[in-house]
């Protein structure tokens, strides 16, 4: 008997039903609208899985539980033939219990979000919407991250689903690059007010006066993370000025954090000690 997860004639392109199969996670939770808005447009382009925390996780990053049982639990569905998952850890342990358990064959496509709030800049770095779409790179398949730039429970999703829909043919048709995945952010408001979509990089942005200090009824001092967003970069190609001019902004990002040019001006300049001799 063949192992359906290790059987290599159903891998992408040869499903049985000739459909891709499309995982769709976030970190918001499975029960946050922006899920299912991302989980609706995919039902269009093939068969839909959606396996996501069972609570938000936003700022999780690539957090991975391991000293902590997983437990994971169906849903209701989405819709007709659209299973849900809800797993109690953080976005990448649902992407790796998907590959690991749930999945009975491997993904064709790992699209996250669509998140309530921006992931544009340096945000991608914390984001458990991103890393849940990175996981899904490490594993080999293409991947793509979504966010809205709102955060309201009611945000209007059709805009983001346009571009969803979109670039998921797009990464359906072409693939991406090994070791790439994308970082989409979408302007916020009704689908008319978006001009366009645009090929960008990480503007250069940090967070400044990010703790707001309070007392607590015994005296005693704490902090709540806060803070304001600051961009420094106006540059046309920043993905920071694509969004103000009303553009959908697309990063490409890479997993490996490798500075290649530093590390070959280092190589050169830095003096590290001799390699140890036998005695
Ligand atoms: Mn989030």
């Amino acid at each position: 008997m063949s192992d359906p997860k290790h059987d290599s004639a159903n891998k992408a392109g040869l499903r049985p039903n000739g459909r891709p199969r499309i995982l769709v996670v976030n970190d918001d939770g499975a029960t946050a609208p922006g899920i299912r808005a991302l989980a609706d447009a995919m039902a269009d382009l093939g068969e839909v899985i959606v396996v996501a925390p069972d609570k938000p996780q936003s700022g999780m990053g690539h957090a991975i539980t391991i000293n902590a049982p997983l437990f994971v639990e169906e849903l209701a569905s989405f819709g007709p033939g659209i299973p849900v998952y809800a797993v109690s850890g953080t976005p990448v342990d649902c992407v790796k219990l998907a590959r690991d358990v749930i999945l009975d064959r491997p993904a064709d496509l790992v699209v996250s979000g669509i998140n309530h709030g921006s992931n544009s800049a340096i945000n991608v770095l914390y984001s458990g919407t991103m890393s849940a779409a990175m996981e899904g790179a490490l594993e080999g398949i293409p991947a793509i991250g979504f966010s809205l730039l709102d955060y309201s429970m009611a945000a209007d999703f059709r805009g983001a689903q346009q571009a969803a829909t979109h670039l998921a043919q797009q990464a359906l048709a072409h693939g991406l690059p090994k070791g790439t995945l994308l970082n989409v952010n979408i302007p916020k408001g009704a689908p008319e007010s978006i001009r366009g979509m645009r090929w960008c990089r990480q503007a250069d942005a940090q967070w400044v006066e990010e703790f707001d200090a309070r007392t607590d009824p015994r005296g005693r001092k704490y902090y709540w993370l806060t803070g304001r967003f600051q961009n420094y970069d106006e540059g046309h190609d920043a993905d920071e000025t694509a969004l103000k001019q009303g553009f959908v902004s697309i990063v490409p990002v890479r997993y490996d954090f490798t500075d290649y040019p530093a590390l070959e001006g280092l190589r050169q300049t830095w003096r590290l000690p001799d390699a140890a001799t036998p005695s």
